[in-house]
């Protein structure tokens, strides 16, 4: 499998991925929001985009499909409870369905709600496994809820998906926001080292050369894979007192996530 990020250079900090296979050269494009961009990466890397996929209905996940079809008549995959929302849509998924890129390539659908109630993230098994997570799991950091979302079941999809995968799975998530949310840890948890680590590493990098964090390190300094961290829970408790003195993991998700709202 071929993973090549494309660094979206806007405001909103997105990265589309091409994913490829080493024998054919069939690609699927994930995310498409500049569609010129993907075709002249896929272009470049002498690739034939087949598919695109959108990880959810956002328009800054989708706003490229229609160009990317004109341009290569690739078909277009999403969850299927958002397909009517996103339009065109030629194939609908529901979890555990497989999608193959040409000969080598296959992936597996997760329905990760949270971030809008229909997202898919793509999961490579193998020996290099890989999630394409859209704006589900940042680096360092968990996807907002503000546009069709639930907290709560964000909660579920990080805890009973997403933390169970293996530690070794490159992170490929919808949006660059590695400094922000590191800076974001290091507020709750002072005292994570490898935060500041990777803090550091992280500002000496420009997006687009920013690095794949792994999800044994998300483990180590994403705040929202770190729920009972003794840590947290006693800062949470500063801000929150109704939390109490034993706060359950799903209570410490939410209000780490409320406060993220306006921080
Ligand atoms: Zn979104
Ligand atoms: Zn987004």
């Amino acid at each position: 499998m071929l993973v090549e990020r494309i660094w979206a250079a806007n405001d909103l900090r997105n990265f589309h991925y091409l994913i490829a296979c080493s024998q054919t050269g069939e690609a699927l494009v994930v995310d498409p929001l500049d569609a010129r961009l993907c075709l002249e990466a896929a272009r470049a890397h002498g690739f034939t985009i087949t598919q695109i996929l959108n990880t959810h209905e956002h328009l800054d996940h989708t706003a490229g499909n229609a160009d990317v079809v004109a341009a290569t008549g690739a078909k277009v995959l999403a969850h299927a409870g958002a397909a009517g929302r996103i339009g065109g849509v030629d194939r609908g998924l529901a979890r555990g369905d497989i999608v193959k890129v040409g000969r080598t390539v296959e992936l597996e659908t997760l329905d990760t709600p949270g971030h809008t109630r229909s997202h898919v993230c793509l999961l490579a098994h193998g020996d290099a496994p890989a999630l394409f997570c859209g704006d589900t799991l940042f680096n360092a950091g968990a996807g907002n809820c503000h546009g069709g979302g639930d907290p709560g079941l964000l909660y579920e999809t990080f805890v009973d998906q997403l933390a169970r995968l293996p530690d070794a799975t490159r992170v490929y998530p919808g949006h660059e926001y590695m400094a922000r949310n590191l800076a974001f840890t290091l507020d709750r948890e002072p005292g994570n080292t490898a935060a500041a680590q990777a803090l550091a590493g992280a500002r000496a990098h420009k997006p687009e050369t920013a690095r794949i964090t792994t999800l044994g390190e998300e483990k180590r300094f994403n705040t929202f894979l770190r729920l009972a961290n003794p840590e947290i829970i006693a800062r949470l408790r500063d801000r929150f007192p109704e939390i109490g003195e034993n706060p359950d993991a799903r209570t410490v998700f939410v209000k780490l996530r409320e406060l993220r709202n306006s921080w």
